[in-house]
């Protein structure tokens, strides 16, 4: 019956009164316990957008107009001038990054290199960040003792020395596999794989992190692709016609994921090869650019961290960051 107030009328407009009275007290509760927590929001300053935006977003990819500052697939190429380092460090120990760094000094290798390899990379590697040195020798007794600033910690791990230098260099990718499985994944974001022959002289920080990390050689970066000396064998697994950039596999890096499918890559394929009594043009370095052809890296340094100073023609680099130290082959290779 119309307007007629019925008993169970009047129980609906009970519980709607009920619902209304609950809701509104639900919500002053809501309100009174995060009014507490809106006033203690920081205001929109600097650190609240940095944590917010991309940090590559930052990068000026204009400031080098003479060199490339971006791949075909997007991914920066970075130079001196193209990032406030300031930023990413800041954001990196924010986010607590932690970084290994694996290096191999084995036979004479080591008296030649380790010490300057490591007491510069402690001066200019990812300074600031936690960084834990993983060397592989095969005179664990000899490694030296370098002081390290906090957070930052040197292991050395004994291995095998190969009679040939070709597979103590290619073998590297065998052993670099394991360790992220073992320990590298559980405890580090980051993983940088160096030769030791190798000095550093500028900043290598934390604008170098990335996914999927690879440098451009310096002899290679300015030359058409027709003279990159990708291996050409076709009976080896890194036999490759075509290419991107001619890479240099003395530094290589990124996420624990992505360097271990990379150093299985190449390890099997060095495997593949010995079964078929191959061995690639050069050795790790002819996988590992195959691997980034087929794999495309996420970021690419530029040479500044990987220059030769007895380069005898004008380059663009800037700021040498890592440097090749003197070759002595004929004293130190096996
Ligand atoms: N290596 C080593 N002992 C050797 C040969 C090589 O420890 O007898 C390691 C070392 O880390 C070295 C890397 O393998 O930097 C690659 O070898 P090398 O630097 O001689 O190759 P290149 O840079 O000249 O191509
Ligand atoms: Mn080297």
């Amino acid at each position: 019956m119309r307007g007629c107030i019925t008993m169970e009328k009047i129980g609906g407009m009970f519980s709607g009164a009920m619902f209304l009275i609950l809701g509104f007290l639900s919500m002053h509760s809501w309100y009174s316990s995060n009014i507490s927590f809106l006033e203690s929001l920081p205001s929109f300053n600097e650190a609240t957008l940095g944590a917010t935006v991309n940090l590559d977003d930052t990068l000026s990819f204009g400031a080098r107009p003479e060199v490339k500052t971006r791949t075909s697939w997007n991914a920066p190429i970075v130079w001196e001038l193209m990032f406030n380092p300031d930023l990413y460090d800041r954001r990196h120990q924010e986010a607590k990054t932690t970084v290994a760094l694996t290096v191999f000094a084995v036979g004479r290798y080591l008296d030649a290199y380790l010490n300057t390899f490591l007491t510069s990379a402690e001066k200019h590697f990812m300074v600031g960040l936690p960084v834990t040195f993983y060397v592989f020798t095969d005179q664990p007794e000899k490694v030296p003792n370098i002081t390290l600033a906090p957070l930052r910690h040197l292991k050395v791990i004994k291995v095998e020395r190969y009679s040939r230098w070709q597979d103590i260099s290619m073998m590297r990718m065998k052993t670099i596999s394991e360790i992220i499985e073992k320990e590298l994944r559980h405890n580090f974001n980051y993983v940088f794989c160096l030769d030791v022959d190798q000095e550093f002289k500028g900043r290598f920080g934390s604008e170098a992190l990335g996914e999927s990390v690879a440098v451009l050689h310096i002899y290679y970066y300015k030359l058409p692709k027709t003279q990159f000396t990708y291996d050409r064998n076709p009976k080896s697994k890194a036999y490759m016609t075509e290419g991107d950039y001619y890479y240099h596999a003395a530094v290589f890096g990124g996420s624990c994921d992505k360097v271990k499918a990379l150093a299985d890559y190449c390890y099997l394929s060095t495997m593949e090869d010995k079964l078929n009594n191959v061995e690639a043009l050069w050795h790790d370095e002819s996988h590992l650019n195959k691997y980034f052809w087929l794999n495309k890296p996420s970021r690419i340094l530029s040479s500044e961290y990987c220059f030769d100073p007895l380069i005898h023609y004008k380059t663009e680099v800037i700021v040498p960051r890592l440097v090749w130290a003197p070759k002595q082959y004929t004293k130190l290779r096996t």
